[in-house]
């Protein structure tokens, strides 16, 4: 008898134990693009492709509402904005809500999120949290801890946040599994990257997108009236960190007090040892423009390399990260057991249509990169074509972890075509609906319909109707609205767009399709 207890208490010990852990690793504003497993042009980053190389890619993954804040609501409660509340940037997410933390916790998880949050109110559901106030420092970052103190972590936000993943890790209840919410500050603006990696990257000069110089006049509205190009919008010392001491002379370029105030605030930032080496690649930008005066196409030339000389070398301190996740897993023989995800809140123009940011409904900023790898479970080297979206998320963990997906949640879960050799999903069209205006970058609300072959957006405080065919124009340059030989095409997806919006209950705006 007492043997058969010994048994029985074991096994069911061992159950416990075999649920997979669960790492999900979201970076802020990092486009696929930026990931060598999805393009070899631009960077290296052997670690993050590693997750894909020991399990899947997916080429077609996307987001709801393509900015930081509604985006992390949609990954906590599986809901688009409408429903989460959070529709924009500015809005508090309530915390009593019902979320993925609290639904994994009853599950029998240890839960956990560092980094970043953004969601104005505190974590609930965690067993352990420690987040960024806002969108955080690059250097020498407040956190705040679960008691409510805000402290200091000294050095680079992508190593600091690491060295609290490690110590999380370590120091976790290890008698049962866990999910860990792991979110990155970096990339996002201003895009300021460890000295080492901007040594590697400052002198390096990247392909241009062939849309980097497109001609915007002549399109509809929101591409008309939108903030986001690099060459009007992106901020000489403001964002791309020229020492303004060059620009003074050249009237057209003088920075305003508030770029002044932000290039200060930047450089005040940088380790009193390192200072003098970041100025002086910065002052290499700011000769180049007081000796060369570039303007127009010339100018936009010099933005773009600095930007992304600026943002990759951000993204090597995210891979470096990752590969340190990666090597405490295999370290401590929770390989075998951990299912790794990572994503980006959503994707980022680097240069395509001149522009930088997101939001829109297009594809560059409507798409995420998705890699997942979980062994055993997930073919090695795997990919798939099928669009997915993030409401996808949470009932894609809740189903590894083995908890009920709750009916509320828009998203299905994505496991069988992780693990049981489903190519496809019966959902056909995503939905998308982006409302933050008219801060930041002036981008006019609109509701979109995405298929695999079509997609129609819909800017309804204009009033003005989009359609690309995106197997032929794959960078939505040419808008077949008016274009008579899609009238029946057009029909069929504003149908289609009318469903989706009755399916997910959104009708507090946008008015009456037709
Ligand atoms: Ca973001």
């Amino acid at each position: 008898m007492k043997h058969l207890f010994i048994f029985i208490f074991l096994s069911t010990n061992c159950f416990a134990q075999q649920k997979p852990n669960i790492i999900y690793i979201m970076s802020d504003d990092h486009d696929a693009d930026a990931i060598s497993v999805y393009n070899q042009q631009f960077i290296k980053t052997p670690n993050i492709d590693r997750i894909a190389k020991e399990g899947i890619k997916f080429n077609k993954a996307f987001v709801g509402n393509s900015i930081c804040a509604p985006s992390r609501a949609t990954l906590l409660t599986g809901q688009h904005s409408h429903k989460n509340g959070v529709i924009d940037n500015r809005t508090r997410f309530d915390s009593s809500k019902t979320t993925i933390a609290h639904l994994l916790h009853d599950a029998g998880y240890q839960t956990s999120i560092i980094g970043k949050w953004h969601l104005h109110s505190y974590p609930s559901g965690f067993d352990y949290w420690r987040v960024l106030p806002g969108m955080g420092q690059y250097f020498d970052t407040r956190m705040i801890t679960m008691n409510g103190d805000t402290i200091i972590e000294k050095g680079y936000s992508a190593e600091a946040i690491t060295t609290d993943a490690i110590n999380w890790l370590n120091n976790r209840d290890k008698s049962k599994p866990f999910a860990f919410f792991f979110h990155h500050k970096a990339p996002h603006r201003n895009f300021i990257p460890a000295l080492k990696y901007l040594e590697e990257y400052h002198t390096k000069i990247f392909p241009e997108p062939a849309t980097l110089y497109v001609d915007t006049t002549g399109r509809g509205s929101a591409w008309r009236i939108q903030t986001m190009s690099i060459l009007l919008d992106m901020r000489l010392c403001g964002d791309l960190k020229v020492d303004p001491e060059y620009l003074k002379e050249i009237p057209e370029l003088k920075p305003s007090v508030e770029d002044l105030a932000t290039y200060n605030a930047i450089m005040k930032r940088y380790p009193d040892e390192e200072r003098k080496r970041f100025k002086e690649i910065y002052a290499e930008r700011g000769k180049i423009i007081r000796d060369k005066k570039p303007h127009g196409k010339e100018l936009l030339k010099y933005k773009y390399q600095w930007y992304m000389q600026d943002y990759l070398a951000c993204i090597a301190s995210i891979d470096e990260s990752v590969g340190v996740i990666l090597d405490y897993l295999d370290k401590n023989d929770l390989t075998n057991n951990t299912v790794v995800i990572y994503t980006s809140d959503q994707g980022f123009y680097l240069g395509e249509n001149g522009w930088f940011d997101k939001r829109f409904a297009y594809d560059v900023s409507m798409s995420t990169p998705l890699l997942i790898k979980w062994p055993e479970h997930i073919k090695e080297g795997a990919m798939t074509d099928e669009m997915v979206q993030n409401i996808d998320f949470a009932p894609t963990i809740l189903d590894i972890a083995g908890a009920k997906i709750p009916d509320w949640m828009h998203g299905v879960s994505l496991k069988p075509l992780l693990t049981e050799n489903k190519k496809t999903l019966d959902r056909k069209y995503l939905y998308y609906h982006y409302y933050e205006y008219v801060r930041d970058h002036t981008v006019i609300p609109h509701l979109a319909v995405r298929g695999e072959k079509y997609k129609l957006i819909y800017f309804y405080t204009v009033n003005e109707w989009e359609l690309y065919d995106l197997e032929a124009d794959p960078g939505e340059q040419n808008n077949l609205i008016k274009n008579p030989a899609y009238t029946k095409t057009i029909a069929g997806l504003k149908e289609e767009l009318i469903n989706l919006r009755n399916k997910y209950d959104d009708h507090e705006t946008a008015g009456e399709l037709h």
